[in-house]
């Protein structure tokens, strides 16, 4: 077994990213990303200064908008027009959770599809699904990046993702088969499901469910990517995939944490840089 090491991936990717960007800077141009957070949700304030951070590694300007939880749907939506209009501004990204007043699904369609680096925007998933350039949504784009760090090849290969949601296992879904896998996926509907899952030489649990894959599920030698982050009672963070339990069983896996998670916002941050290329070509 080896380790699918999201850290080390995410690190050079970063570096690669900070070259890339000193360059752009010598041309005058330097990538900005504008982040919106409505409220005042916890876990999002962490995401939101591990973005911020990041940015500041790479040397990616950062600006953020903090809303009060009682802002009302047209203001949200006026600022991102003013965030769309505004030429510095490269990427936008609105963190979510948002409150539940206000529509997240008409904000993601506001934001410019040139500088929706979180790949959300309808026309952005659409050109996903006709294989066209696009932004990722980039949890699968960085478990795209991992597999082709460690030369895994896709092509052929019986994948499949347990979990359908528009964030992960769908465009995940897509990715795959853009890769010309043969993609299976899996939701709290599918019958019958370590019947499929044992075919899997590519599997990915998003399913934010604790140990919920366990070794009777695997393919001898499979991939294993686990996307899930659940937060124990003592602390801890475990992923969907019974680790230690399947580890011996498996040609690759990654780890939670430092496999999935680190990727996210390198590609985050991929997006953001490719944005600013597309805006200044
Ligand atoms: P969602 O809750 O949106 O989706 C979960 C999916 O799992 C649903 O499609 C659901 O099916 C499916 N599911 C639930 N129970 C079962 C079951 N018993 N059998 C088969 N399928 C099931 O979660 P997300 O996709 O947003 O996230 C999944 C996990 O990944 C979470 O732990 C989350 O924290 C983590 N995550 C990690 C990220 C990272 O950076 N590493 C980024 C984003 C998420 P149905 O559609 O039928 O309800």
């Amino acid at each position: 077994m080896e380790l699918l090491d999201g850290k080390l991936v995410s690190k050079k990717t970063k570096d690669e990213l900070k070259a890339e960007v000193s360059l752009l800077k010598e041309k005058g141009i330097t990538p900005r990303l504008a982040v919106i957070m409505v409220g005042n949700d916890s876990a999002s304030q962490i995401y939101v200064r591990n973005k911020n951070k990041a940015c500041e590694y790479i040397g990616i300007e950062f600006e953020e908008y903090l809303l009060p939880e009682e802002t009302k749907q047209d203001e949200l939506l006026s600022l991102i027009d003013k965030l769309n209009n505004k030429k510095e501004v490269n990427g936008i990204l609105l963190q979510s959770p948002i409150p539940r007043h206000l529509d997240i699904n008409e904000a993601f369609r506001r934001i410019s599809p040139e500088k929706d680096v979180d790949g959300f925007n309808p026309i952005n998933v659409g050109k996903l699904v006709l294989g066209q350039d696009t932004f990722i949504s980039c949890t699968p784009f960085g478990i795209m990046k991992i597999l082709e760090d460690y030369n895994i090849e896709i092509e052929g290969k019986n994948a499949v993702v347990i979990g359908r949601s528009n964030i992960v296992g769908k465009p995940m879904s897509q990715c795959l088969l853009n890769k010309n896998a043969t993609v299976t996926i899996c939701h709290s509907k599918t019958r019958d499901l370590s019947s499929i899952t044992k075919n899997a030489d590519i599997l990915v649990a998003a399913i934010g469910k604790p140990c919920f894959v366990t070794e009777d599920m695997i393919k001898p030698g499979a991939v294993v990517i686990d996307v899930g982050i659940n937060r124990m009672e003592d602390g801890k963070i475990k992923g969907d995939v019974d680790f230690e339990n399947v580890k011996d069983k498996v040609s690759y896996i990654t780890p939670v944490p430092g496999g999935v998670g680190p990727m996210t916002i390198a590609m985050l941050m991929t997006n953001v840089v490719k944005a600013t290329k597309n805006q200044n070509r």
